[in-house]
């Protein structure tokens, strides 16, 4: 989907594995193991619960030779494109190049051009991109010397550098990020390097902190610059269970009608005019709808004041009153109870994927 009001910056597009990233693919969205990557069948089911969770690239930090080992098998056993984090040691990009689907560099500490260049060139025998990846904590040291702290000016001349180096190789399989913690240094570079460059752009707040602050700053962040149109792929940074960061994820782009993924409840917040407890029945509802991942609108609205309006306008809506009403294709369909409420409105929605399933049968048929 992508009915969005946003009018999105066509860039360059490469390919993670089988995911487009740039260009008119969908904005992907990606999340990062925190296990330990030498311990396989810890990660490999991480990576699992994370494409479920709706993944559509996972990276994965190779530290070490014991791990690069690790990354080779873990890829072996999972479906999902890899991108290999690699920072210090240019070395270990070498060894997993044949495996990874993407090699993700630090400008800021994996050291020489001649280095830069055997990455380019291990890339280039097992066309995988790279992204370059900037971070305002990592910044090369001539730069924060430079700048003497790390601002905009600094990410962009750090990601141009290395754009020179991959230029002057004639490599162009690549994306960037240039993330700070901060949001306003990274809407910046962003900003100016979606200005001067056409390469596909991997956007995040790094380091954005706790679940809940780290959710709303990522937010804020990635939703200025995606509602202006820029950005290929999105990573959410959470110190939270990585799941989390796909669900905020997907959620950003949800909100801003970027791409659609599982059920969207709409519900108000309630008060003391609702018929029903809101909150319950919408958190039990989305406890129950968590493994779909198909596009469905289900408005939970408390009472008549804005409930016709929201019903009507979704898929399945709930209006509560002395008699809740039940709306299906925005019709008003039949009455149901308090205690009914949850499990005929999961009834309903599982009706409603049916018939719209059935329908693009038809329709591909
Ligand atoms: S829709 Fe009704 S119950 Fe919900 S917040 Fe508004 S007035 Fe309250």
């Amino acid at each position: 989907m992508n009915n969005s009001w946003i009018k999105r910056k066509k860039t360059d597009h490469i390919f993670v594995g089988d995911v487009g990233v740039g260009g008119d693919h969908p904005i992907s969205v990606q999340s990062m193991t925190n296990t330990n990557t030498a311990d396989v069948q810890a990660t490999v089911n991480q990576i699992e619960q994370l494409q479920a969770a709706g993944a559509d690239i996972v990276r994965v930090s190779v530290p070490d030779n014991e791990c690069a080992k690790a990354f080779k098998k873990i890829k072996g056993s999972v479906s999902i494109p890899l991108v290999a984090d690699i920072h210090f040691d240019y070395k270990i990009a070498l060894l997993v190049a044949d495996s990874a689907d993407c090699l993700r560099i630090n400008p800021g500490n994996i050291g020489k051009e001649a280095k830069v260049k055997e990455i380019i060139q291990a890339a280039t025998d097992n066309n995988i991109p790279i992204r370059i990846g900037v971070n305002a904590g990592s910044l090369e040291k001539d730069l924060q010397k430079k700048y003497g702290e790390p601002n905009s000016d600094a990410l962009v001349e750090s990601a141009l550098r290395h754009v020179d180096i991959l230029d002057k190789h004639d490599f162009s399989n690549f994306k960037l990020s240039l993330k700070a913690s901060n949001i306003q240094m990274t809407v910046e570079s962003y900003r100016k390097i979606s200005e001067l460059l056409d390469q596909p752009l991997h956007l995040g707040i790094t380091e954005s902190g706790s679940y809940r602050a780290g959710s709303v700053k990522s937010s804020i962040g990635l939703g200025m610059l995606l509602s202006e149109g820029i950005g290929d792929t999105v990573r959410v940074s959470l110190a939270s269970d990585p799941v989390d960061e796909v669900k905020i994820g997907w959620d950003i782009l949800k909100s801003l009608n970027l791409r659609s993924r599982g059920i969207r409840i709409v519900a108000c917040p309630s008060c003391s005019r609702q018929n029903f407890n809101v909150i319950e029945v919408v958190n039990e509802l989305e406890t129950r709808f968590e493994g779909i991942s198909e596009d469905l609108e289900v408005a939970i609205i408390g009472c008549y004041v804005n409930g016709p309006g929201e019903s009507k306008a979704a898929d399945v809506g709930l209006t509560g009153g002395p008699s809740n009403l039940l709306y299906v294709d925005g019709l008003p369909s039949k009455k149901i109870s308090n205690e009914k409420l949850v499990d005929t409105i999961e009834e309903q929605v599982k009706e409603q994927l049916q018939k719209k399933n059935a329908v693009e049968i038809i329709v591909k048929g």
